[in-house]
C-alpha cells in the first residue's frame, strides 16, 4: 500500500516555509492538514482568511499536494496574547484539535507517515500544535509508519528559538536534513504575498540552507509525556525577552 505524507501545518504557509522544497521532492499523495487558519473574522477582515487560505491553494499547487483546512480561530482571531501564553490551561483548546487531528487522519490513509510542528517559535498556535501531535498516538487505530517533527522556519533564525530547537535535535531522535534550492524555496514562498515582502522572501530563504526535522521511533512517542514534560523545562528555561 502507498504511503500517504500527511504535514500537520498550524497556519497557512507553515509547510512552505518550513518544508516546502522537501514536500515538493517527495513522490505520492501529500495532504496538509491546516489547523489555525480564522485570522481576525470578528474585526470585519474575514478577507485575510479568504486570501490566506487562496494562498495555500496556490503553494499546494505547485508541491502537487491537497489541503485539508480546519477552521480553527488564529491567536489573532482569539484575542490570545503570544507572551502571557500559558502552556497548561490550554488544555481543553489542546484536546479539541486532537480530536479533528484523529478524525481527519483516520478517514484520510491507513498507512501514512506524519509531519507534525516541534514549537520552536513559541507561537501558542505551534505550541498546541506540538501538544495535540502528542497526544493523538495513543487513539490512532493505526499508527503513522514514521513521525517527524519539523523545525519552524523563520523562527529557527533567530537565536532563542535556534537554541530551543537544538535542543529537541539532541533528545533520542534521528535528525534528517534537507538540502534546499535558494531559488526553488524563493518561488514557493512567493505564493504568500499577503504575509511575506519580497525583502523578507530572500532573507529566508537565504538563511536556511536546510529544512529539518527529526524523526521520532514509537516508543519514545508513547512516552509522551516525557516528551512534553522535558519540553516545559526547557520552555522555562529559555524565556524570551
Ligand atoms: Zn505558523
Amino acid at each position: 500500500m502507498p504511503l500517504v505524507n500527511i504535514f500537520i501545518s498550524p497556519h497557512p504557509d507553515d509547510i512552505s516555509l518550513s518544508l516546502g522544497c522537501y514536500i515538493k521532492s517527495l513522490t505520492g499523495r501529500k495532504i496538509i492538514i491546516t489547523t489555525h487558519c480564522r485570522s481576525f473574522d470578528d474585526d470585519g477582515m474575514a478577507d485575510q482568511t479568504i486570501t490566506r487560505k487562496k494562498e495555500e491553494l496556490a503553494f499546494a499547487e505547485k508541491v502537487n499536494a491537497e489541503v485539508i483546512f480546519l477552521d480553527l480561530p488564529d491567536t489573532n482571531c482569539r484575542g490570545a496574547s503570544w507572551w502571557n501564553f500559558d502552556y497548561t490551561l490550554n488544555k481543553k483548546d489542546n484536546d479539541l484539535i486532537a480530536r479533528l487531528l484523529i478524525n481527519k487522519i483516520t478517514s484520510i490513509a491507513k498507512a501514512y507517515n506524519l509531519f507534525c510542528p516541534l514549537g520552536v517559535g513559541m507561537h501558542p498556535d505551534h505550541i498546541a500544535c506540538y501538544y495535540s501531535s502528542l497526544q493523538i498516538f495513543s487513539h490512532l487505530r493505526q499508527p503513522p509508519e514514521s513521525v517527524f517533527f519539523y523545525e519552524e522556519i523563520p523562527y529557527s533564525l533567530l537565536s532563542k528559538s535556534r537554541l530551543l530547537s537544538q535542543e529537541a535535535f539532541l533528545r533520542k531522535g534521528e535528525l534528517f536534513e534537507f538540502l534546499i534550492q535558494t531559488d526553488e524555496k524563493i518561488r514557493l514562498l512567493e505564493c504568500y504575498t499577503s504575509q511575506l515582502q519580497p525583502e523578507h522572501i530572500n532573507q529566508i530563504a537565504s538563511g536556511h540552507s536546510k529544512e529539518r526535522m527529526i524523526k521520532y521511533n514509537h516508543s519514545i512517542i508513547s512516552k509522551s509525556t516525557c516528551i512534553t514534560a522535558e519540553y516545559l523545562a526547557l520552555m522555562d528555561g529559555i524565556k524570551l525577552v
